[in-house]
């Protein structure tokens, strides 16, 4: 047993305490705390979905058909109609056989990686990836392995190095969280066919953002392979809560079987699944959102570099501005909130310590004036602080 206090009290000296605060939401670019009004950067509701007059009344009609929970799991009597909808929406959506939809984004991580990993596989990470992706692979049983973000000649490397005999699943964010920079998919599929290996994608931030109408990274890049499995969110653009894998019918009748975060726990309620299956719709029928979330990322990335920052690479909606220290991230997200906006610091561990960092989210629902806002504070307390 730990000392707790004390672990705590290290973690504020260090700048690195985290705390809850409760926040209201008004509109999606707006947000309220203790009363008071901020304009929004760090949803990843990219495309406005969340709170759609589209998406809600097929939410609230689900309720009231179904109710508001599932009652059992899936494999027990929780398993609504609409899954068989939706995940026959999605795998049309992601190009593929078949889907299936697990609880969450994180709880997909764990228990695909979980059951496709065996005890001397190996398992080789962009060293950027997400912690549910991290965390999926190091309790699996397979050994785990960091290659250099990006890096396709170290990943080669690594491969070229194991047992003839040993398996190897490559995985990696498409468009990774932190950084809004995208994977060389590509480079990473050509390695996996010549070295037989298999991909394991993270598009939590892509679908809905990325390749035509959103399908994600693979589309961007025009791939069709067998050799990826691909793993998506509801809970990002598509507005609501949830996670898939959509792959080969094989591979989801295994996880059916085998992926423990899918088996013993209970349905999503039927109004999730309704939101979804209106977001996949919407989505298809409708690239407005998408078309403006773009408008708004090119024109914020050009801004925000042509000020001084360092904006890490970002190709994406997502656009960090690097700040180093914690310290100097904490003081400045706390600048902008006396200012009205709402963009909290990202520390270690969610980074590499000295990479702390502002991480700005866009939405399709921001209006220029908003984002003309945020460019001038940035400028504004960047010159205070003396950053750029
Ligand atoms: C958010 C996120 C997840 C987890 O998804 P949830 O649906 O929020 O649980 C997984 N992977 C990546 C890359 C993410 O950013």
């Amino acid at each position: 047993m730990s000392n707790i206090q004390e672990e705590l009290n290290a973690l504020e000296r260090k700048h690195l305490l985290r705390q809850l605060t409760a926040v209201g939401f008004a509109t999606s670019a707006h947000i309220q705390q203790d009363g008071k009004s901020y304009l929004l950067f760090s949803s990843n509701n990219y495309l406005g979905l969340a709170n759609h007059p589209v998406l809600k009344s097929a939410a609230i009609s689900a309720i009231e058909t179904w109710g508001v929970g599932a009652g059992a799991s899936r494999l027990v009597s929780g398993n609504c109609p609409l899954y068989a909808v939706l995940e026959a929406a999605l795998a049309q959506f992601k190009c593929t056989e078949s889907s299936l939809v697990f609880n969450s984004g994180y709880t997909t991580n764990i228990g695909a990686l979980g059951a496709i990993l065996k005890r001397g596989d190996l398992v080789l990470s962009d060293r950027l990836n997400h912690a549910s992706l991290i965390d999926g692979a190091r309790r699996s049983e397979g050994t785990f392995r960091v290659y250099h973000h990006k890096d396709v000649s170290h990943l080669e490397a690594m491969l070229s190095r194991r047992r003839q005999s040993q398996a190897a699943v490559i995985v990696t964010d498409g468009i990774f969280s932190m950084e809004g920079d995208i994977a060389p998919l590509p480079e990473i599929v050509r390695l996996a066919e010549a070295y037989d290996a298999l991909v394991y994608l993270d598009d939590a931030h892509a679908t809905g953002v990325l390749g035509s109408h959103g399908r994600g990274t693979c589309d961007h890049f025009h791939i069709t392979s067998p050799k990826v499995i691909q793993m998506g969110t509801l809970s990002k653009a598509l507005g609501g809560f949830g996670g898939f894998i959509a792959a080969n019918r094989l591979l989801i009748d295994y996880l059916v079987n085998k992926a423990g975060p899918f088996i013993y726990t209970t349905a999503l309620p039927p109004s999730l699944l309704a939101s979804a299956l209106a977001a996949i719709n919407l989505i298809q029928k409708d690239d407005s959102f998408r078309k403006k979330l773009w408008q708004h990322a090119g024109y914020v990335r050009q801004k925000i570099t042509a000020l001084g920052f360092d904006i890490l690479g970002s190709e994406t909606p997502i656009i960090p501005i690097r700040l180093g220290s914690s310290e100097m991230a904490m003081a400045f997200s706390r600048r902008l909130f006396d200012e009205g906006v709402y963009l909290p610091a990202i520390r270690p561990p969610t980074v590499p310590s000295g990479s702390a960092r502002l991480r700005i989210s866009l939405m399709a629902t921001h209006t220029q004036e908003e984002i003309d806002l945020l460019l001038s504070l940035l400028e504004k307390i960047g010159k205070e602080l003396r950053v750029i």
